[in-house]
């Protein structure tokens, strides 16, 4: 999509601090961390929200999701606990819209979230 943040990532575009990116994500620090680690996982394809993803895309999400574990692994926070969130609409908090996983780690959470 032309003018959204997470596609121009994605497409070199805009910089960030890219930590990981194959065929189908890229993966960067957040800008404004909530946590010693805070990375996005972001996909390469565009979806505003999750509920504009659909069932073909089980094996993205899936992929999303063991790409978040792996950059948590690597992060050395594999053994003290992280957390993965994803933000649906603007009343969960959702402020960039194209689907993305927060890896979050390196402090104690609260339950439940604010
Ligand atoms: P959301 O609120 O949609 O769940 O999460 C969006 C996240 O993207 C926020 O944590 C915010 O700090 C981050 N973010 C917004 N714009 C940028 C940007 O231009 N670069 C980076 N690296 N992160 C961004
Ligand atoms: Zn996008």
């Amino acid at each position: 999509m032309a003018d959204c943040i997470f596609c121009k990532i994605a497409r070199k575009e805009i910089p960030a601090k890219l930590v990981y990116e194959d065929r189908q994500v890229v993966a960067f620090e957040d800008i404004n961390p909530q946590a010693p680690v805070h990375t996005l996982v972001v996909p390469k394809s565009h979806f505003p929200t999750l509920n504009d993803v659909g069932a073909e895309e089980e094996g993205l999400l899936g992929h999303m999701t063991l790409v978040a574990t792996r950059i948590a692994k690597d992060k050395g926070l594999h053994a003290t606990g992280y957390r993965v969130v994803a933000n649906c609409l603007e009343g969960a908090g959702q402020s960039v819209f194209h689907i993305h996983l927060h890896l979050l780690g390196g402090r104690r959470f609260t339950w439940p979230p604010g």
